[in-house]
């Protein structure tokens, strides 16, 4: 099959990924094999080629947006042809203190889909039926892409900021995630607050109906409930931090930061505010998300690239060339 592929020991100039063949993967037990539909393009696979994430094997296959068809393995959950959506956490242990006790985002033995295990930037993918999710019909394979990472990841970080009806709510960076997560506070009758660099990104969030955008060092005009950061810096946690009200949540979308700088405690922190970090996934959150979108009928805003270009599709979400989210169609 054809892939593209990682390899750390082989970094070229401008080529984070070689295009290739690759063997077709093997079914194996509890497994299902999809022929890959689409797959969106994430932060996290710029990090994973770029080297800022440590190598877990010796080459990988990226992707973690899956969009696929069962064409191996089929269960009775998924028949044969079945359209299904996989995502960043690729399978759990299922026992140990974290699975137990409805923490699997944290599980000590997690696989990782496109960094521990082969991903979507494939023509074929092997993947574990019990992290396979079925998918709203009403989206067509390149948008549903980014709602699998992106948007669930997303969707938890709201909930690790502690978001409740009507809140004021800070977005800080406006890239894939960012967009996805807008709809949901919509929905939710939030105020939102977005701050971020580039022009585009800021008339983005303008036409998704923020009720204030500004530039990167801007300060919100109001005292904000939440927020959630999406850039990988540490210097923009801490312009989230100085936007919060007492108690207020700061909480961080980002698998990689550059590093925390060092900040104030009594003016910044103190009055009960808290910073928090977004690990990986629940199916739940999956499953809840997945839903909100079908309700909400979710139309992302994605750019198209063919397997061929992956290393284009790439440097788009490097350059943050594109308004919303980068996939790729095999
Ligand atoms: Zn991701
Ligand atoms: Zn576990």
């Amino acid at each position: 099959m054809k892939a593209a592929v990682y390899d750390p020991q082989r970094v070229k100039e401008g080529q984070l990924v070689d295009i290739g063949d690759a063997p077709r993967p093997e079914l194996k037990d509890g497994h299902m094999l999809l022929r890959v539909l689409a797959c969106g393009v994430c932060r996290t696979d710029l990090h994973i080629t770029e080297g800022d994430l440590a190598a877990l094997c010796p080459t990988i296959i990226p992707g973690h947006q899956i969009v696929g068809e069962v064409v191996e393995g089929a269960t009775l959950d998924f028949p044969l042809g079945t359209r299904v959506g996989v995502s960043w956490m690729g399978g759990v242990d299922g026992d140990c203190w974290y699975c137990r006790n409805h923490m699997e985002n944290l599980c000590n033995h997690p696989t990782f889909t496109g960094y521990s295990v082969n991903g979507g930037y494939a023509e074929f993918v092997s993947v574990r039926e019990d992290f396979a999710f079925r998918l709203p019909d009403e989206l067509e394979d390149a948008q549903v892409a980014p709602l699998l990472c992106a948007g669930i990841i997303g969707f938890r970080s709201l909930r690790v900021a502690g978001v409740k009806p009507g809140e004021k709510v800070g977005l800080f960076g406006f890239g894939s995630s960012a967009a996805l997560a807008i709809e949901v506070l919509q929905s939710w009758k939030c105020q939102v607050y977005v701050v971020t660099r580039g022009q585009s990104h800021r008339d983005f969030a303008t036409s998704l109906g923020a009720t204030w955008v500004g530039e990167e060092d801007a300060v919100p005009p109001t005292l904000l409930d939440r927020a959630i950061t999406f850039a990988p810096s540490g210097k923009v946690v801490l312009s989230a931090l100085s936007s919060l009200r007492k108690g207020g949540v700061v909480a961080i979308n980002a698998i990689h930061l550059d590093q925390m700088p060092a900040f104030d405690y009594d003016k910044l922190l103190w009055g009960e505010r808290q910073i928090r970090s977004v690990a990986n996934m629940t199916r739940d959150d999956a499953r809840d998300f997945l839903e909100l979108a079908r309700k909400l009928k979710f139309r992302p805003h994605v750019t198209i690239f063919s397997l061929d270009d992956a290393n284009k599709a790439l440097l788009a979400v490097k350059n943050e060339n594109d308004s919303g989210s980068v996939v790729i169609v095999p």
